[in-house]
C-alpha cells in the first residue's frame, strides 16, 4: 500500500494504477505541462495522508545557504534520535563533509556505480551493502558524496545525476534511518527525475525575489512528481518583518513554510574558516523545523 509510479513515472495511490494523466501520449511541451497539471491535481485531491518522512531532498537557489541548512538539519535529526545518512549530491559546491566534521572525504559514489557493474545492476541495496571507502562518518552521522565536476574535460553532469537518482530510488532504509540529500542548486535535478522517490522536498529560500520565484517552481515540479510533502525553510533572516513578508510571498505561490533560520555570524565565520557548523540558536531553529516537518505543521496554520 502507498504511493507507486506507473512505467512513465506518473504517481498513483494503491489501486488507482493509471490516473489518465496523458503523459505517455503527450508529444508537445504543452501536452506534457497539461499532464503535469493533472498529476498535481490528482495528488492534491486523492491522497489520504502523506507518507512517512524518510528521504528528504533539500533544494534551492545557489547561494541560499542550502548546504549549511542540510548540515543543521542533519544534526537536528540526529538529536531527535534518527540514524542520519547525508548524501552530497551537489555536483559543484564542496564543503558539506567539512561542515559535518568529516575528516576523510569518501570516494565518490559515481565511481562505485561506474566500476562495479554488479552494484549498478542491483534493484535494491541497504547501507550495509555500501563498500568501505565510499562512506565516512562523524558523530554518528554517515556521509556519502555522489561526485563533483573537477576537470574541464570531465564531461557533463548527467552521469552524476543518474547516480544520485539511482541512490534515491534503490536505497532501502531501516525504520529509524533517514536520508537527507543536498541537491544541486536550481531545478535541473527535477528535470532529470533525481527527486522522484523522495518523500519530502524542502526548498531553502533566502529573502530575495529570485529565491522565492525558484521556490515556487520547485513546488510545482515536486507536486508534478507526486511528492506531497513540500515546504520552505527561510534562511538568512535579518528581521521578523522580512521573515513574514517572505513567508507571505511563498504562500502566494502555493508554498508553505516549515520554519526560519536567522542570519548567524557564527555560521558565516565557520563557513569562511571551513569549520563544522556550530551555533546554539541555529540548532534550536533547525530542531523546530524538523519537528514541524515530522508533525506536518507549518508556521501558519
Ligand atoms: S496516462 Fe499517465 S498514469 Fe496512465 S500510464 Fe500514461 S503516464 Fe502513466
Amino acid at each position: 500500500m502507498g504511493l507507486f509510479h506507473c512505467p512513465l513515472g506518473a504517481p498513483y495511490y494503491e489501486d488507482d494504477a493509471c490516473i489518465d494523466c496523458g503523459l505517455c501520449y503527450a508529444r508537445t511541451s504543452e501536452e506534457k505541462v497539461e499532464a503535469s497539471r493533472k498529476i498535481r491535481e490528482y495528488m492534491k485531491t486523492s491522497i489520504p495522508r502523506a507518507s512517512a518522512v524518510s528521504k528528504i531532498a533539500v533544494c534551492g537557489k545557489g547561494g541560499s545557504g542550502k548546504t549549511t541548512v542540510v548540515a543543521l538539519l542533519a544534526l537536528a535529526l540526529k538529536a531527535a534520535g534518527r540514524r542520519v545518512i547525508v548524501i552530497d549530491s551537489d555536483e559543484s559546491n564542496p564543503g558539506l563533509g567539512r561542515m559535518l566534521g568529516i575528516r576523510d572525504e569518501p570516494q565518490a559514489l559515481s565511481r562505485l556505480f561506474d566500476q562495479d557493474g554488479m552494484f549498478s545492476l542491483r534493484e535494491r541495496f541497504s547501507m550495509d551493502d555500501i563498500p568501505a571507502g565510499f562512506m565516512s562518518a562523524a558523530d554518528g552521522i554517515r556521509f556519502m558524496a555522489v561526485g563533483k565536476i573537477l576537470d574541464p574535460f570531465q564531461g557533463c553532469a548527467c552521469s552524476l545525476a543518474d547516480t544520485a537518482r539511482q541512490i534515491v530510488e534503490k536505497l532501502e532504509l531501516k525504520e529509524d534511518e533517514v536520508l537527507i540529500l543536498d541537491m544541486e542548486a536550481g531545478v535541473e535535478s527535477f528535470g532529470r527525475g533525481v527527486e522522484r522517490q523522495a518523500d519530502t522536498i524542502l526548498a531553502v529560500v533566502e529573502p530575495s525575489l529570485e529565491s522565492i520565484i525558484l521556490a515556487g517552481r520547485i513546488t510545482q515540479m515536486a507536486q508534478g512528481m507526486g511528492i506531497s510533502r513540500v515546504g520552505a525553510i527561510i534562511n538568512k533572516v535579518t528581521s521578523d518583518a522580512i521573515a513574514a513578508r517572505t513567508e507571505q510571498e511563498l504562500e502566494n505561490r502555493g508554498l508553505k513554510t516549515y520554519g526560519a533560520l536567522n542570519y548567524s555570524v557564527a555560521l558565516a565565520e565557520a563557513a569562511f574558516e571551513g569549520r563544522p557548523v556550530s551555533d546554539r540558536v541555529a540548532a534550536q531553529e533547525a530542531a523546530i523545523i524538523i519537528d514541524n516537518v515530522y508533525n506536518g505543521c507549518m508556521t501558519k496554520q
